[in-house]
Formats: C-alpha cells, sequence, structure tokens
C-alpha cells in the first residue's frame, strides 16, 4: 500500500485516469487524499476557502495533475462551478470527494451553543455534501457513472464523541449517502462515506484544544486499538479504495475507521 509521499509503481495505481474533486482538498484529510490520488494516476480538483494553501498545494502536484478552485461549499453556485471546472479543465468527473468541514468547537455544550454556530456546522458538513451530491450527479448521471464519497466521522456512529450539531450533521451525512446510494445506484453510480476517529489535523486539534504530543496521548488513552494511531494516511487509502474499481459493488456503505472504538464496550477489553 502507498503512502501519501511514496510512488506508487504503474501497475499498482488503482485510480490511473480518474478525474475527482476534493472539498477541504487544502488541509488535513483532503490534502492528504489529493497528494495520494495523484500518486495513483488521477488527476484532482482541489476546492477550498484557504487559497495560499490550496493553490500552494496544485503547484507543488503539477498543472497537468492537479488544479485549485477557490469554492465555498455552503454556496451553491461555488459548488456547481467548481463541478463544471473539473469538466472543463480534465474532462469528466469520476470521483466526488465531499470532505470540507468544520468541528463545531463553538456548539460543543448545548447550553452554550447558539443557533447561529448550530446553522453553521450543519450548513458546512451538510448542506455542503448534499450540494456536492447534487452537483456530481448533475455530470455523473449523463456520463452513466461515477462514485461519490463523503467525509462523516466516528461521531456518525457514538454519542458523545463530538458536539451536538456536528454529530447531527454527520449522522444525517450518513442518511444522505444511503440515500443517494438508493436513487443513484440504478445510473451507475456508487455513494459511500468514511468515518474516521481523531486523527490531527487543524479541524481536530483545534476542537479539543490540543497540540502534538498532548493531542497523540489524548486520543490513544480513549483508543480500542493501541498503540497504533489514525494517521490521515489511513483515511486517504480508505478513500482511494472506495474511489477505486476494488470497490466496484460497494455502495451505500459508511466505513468506519476508527480501530473498532464503535463497536467495542471498554469493559470488555
Ligand atoms: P482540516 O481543517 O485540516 O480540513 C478541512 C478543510 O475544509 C480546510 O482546508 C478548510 O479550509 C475546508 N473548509 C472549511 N469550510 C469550508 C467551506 N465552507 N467551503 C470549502 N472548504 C471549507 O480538517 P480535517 O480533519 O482534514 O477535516 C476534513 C473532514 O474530515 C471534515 O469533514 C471533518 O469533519 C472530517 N473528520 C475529521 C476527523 C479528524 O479527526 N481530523 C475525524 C472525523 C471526521
Amino acid at each position: 500500500m502507498a503512502n501519501s509521499s511514496g510512488d506508487v509503481p504503474a501497475s499498482a495505481r488503482k485510480l490511473e485516469g480518474k478525474v475527482a474533486l476534493i472539498t477541504g482538498g487544502a488541509s488535513g484529510i483532503g490534502e492528504c487524499t489529493a497528494r495520494l490520488f495523484v500518486r495513483h494516476g488521477a488527476r484532482v480538483v482541489v476546492v477550498d476557502i484557504q487559497d495560499e494553501l490550496g493553490a500552494r498545494l496544485c503547484a507543488e502536484l503539477g498543472e497537468g495533475s492537479a488544479s485549485y478552485v477557490r469554492g465555498d461549499v455552503t454556496i451553491e453556485e461555488d459548488v456547481a462551478a467548481a463541478v463544471d471546472h473539473a469538466v472543463s479543465r480534465f474532462g469528466k468527473l469520476d470521483v466526488m470527494f465531499n470532505n470540507a468541514g468544520i468541528g463545531g468547537a463553538g456548539c460543543h455544550n448545548i447550553l452554550e451553543s447558539t443557533k447561529a454556530d448550530f446553522e453553521r456546522v450543519l450548513a458546512v458538513n451538510l448542506v455542503g455534501p448534499f450540494l456536492g451530491t447534487k452537483h456530481a450527479a448533475r455530470v455523473m448521471v449523463p456520463a452513466r457513472g461515477g462514485c461519490i464519497i463523503g467525509t462523516a466521522s466516528l461521531a456518525s456512529a457514538v454519542a458523545g464523541a463530538a458536539s451536538h450539531a456536528y454529530t447531527c450533521a454527520k449522522r444525517a451525512l450518513v442518511g444522505l449517502t444511503e440515500n443517494a446510494a438508493a436513487e443513484l445506484g440504478r445510473h451507475g453510480i456508487r455513494v459511500n462515506c468514511v468515518s474516521p476517529g481523531a486523527a490531527a489535523t487543524p479541524l481536530a486539534t483545534g476542537y479539543l484544544g490540543l497540540e502534538g504530543e498532548a493531542f497523540e496521548s489524548a486520543v490513544e488513552a480513549v483508543a480500542n486499538l493501541k498503540g497504533v494511531g489514525l494517521r490521515v494516511e489511513d483515511i486517504a487509502a480508505a478513500v482511494v479504495f472506495l474511489a477505486s474499481d476494488d470497490a466496484r459493488y460497494i455502495s451505500g456503505h459508511n466505513l468506519l475507521i476508527d480501530g473498532g472504538f464503535s463497536v467495542v464496550n471498554p469493559s470488555f477489553g
């Protein structure tokens, strides 16, 4: 298995010739996935609101392989334009990765949460993937195929792991994934999502208010799978799998990447 920085031999590339759009691709999981997609032979459109990071990443990946587009996933015109850009720049759209998200640090505690905070988390983490799914389907249906992947969260399966708004958004994203898989299957379009546990990205370290070793040991303390630690590379590898023909009959699935945390009661350890 390739990591996000190693070369993938041509015979092992899983996404050769595919075109992917990655929202939230300038940082964290999205950035790592963009790098791994390109190593696997894909061309990627990175969509984000962090222009400097996104443009720098695409320059590094090379003009022929990556293109940055500023886009706010809560604005339908931005999402539609980003999808159209993928088609005009690279000729088609095979993979839509609805990954952009925010943590909702302002609404962890229900008594301190404001309606505005709650709605903002739903806008980015749920309405964003809805718009991405809608506009990806707009070009994938006539093309008679494609693959849509969302980044949900361990919070889709376990209560108390994140803010109320975040948990609601990610659980609803699983519902959107399943419903879209039901509707779009007849068009040859697969729809899945991944649900990672905590990996050190600006979103997660910001939400927990912990950096570096303090973050790693807080996560390790509650992990089911000990001594391993979740890396963004693990999540990117799962997304490559779901986007590839290896997963050609997998649809409507929420792939938990949590080391067994959500299914194991710690009392039985
Ligand atoms: P990150 O902060 O590194 O990346 C998120 C990216 O989304 C950023 O580049 C940000 O600019 C972008 N973004 C935010 N709002 C946007 C908007 N309105 N329009 C376009 N782009 C926007 O964090 P990450 O951890 O890589 O998060 C990626 C996804 O993974 C999120 O959906 C998050 O909820 C999910 N997730 C993360 C973890 C974790 O532990 N890191 C765990 C489970 C799920």
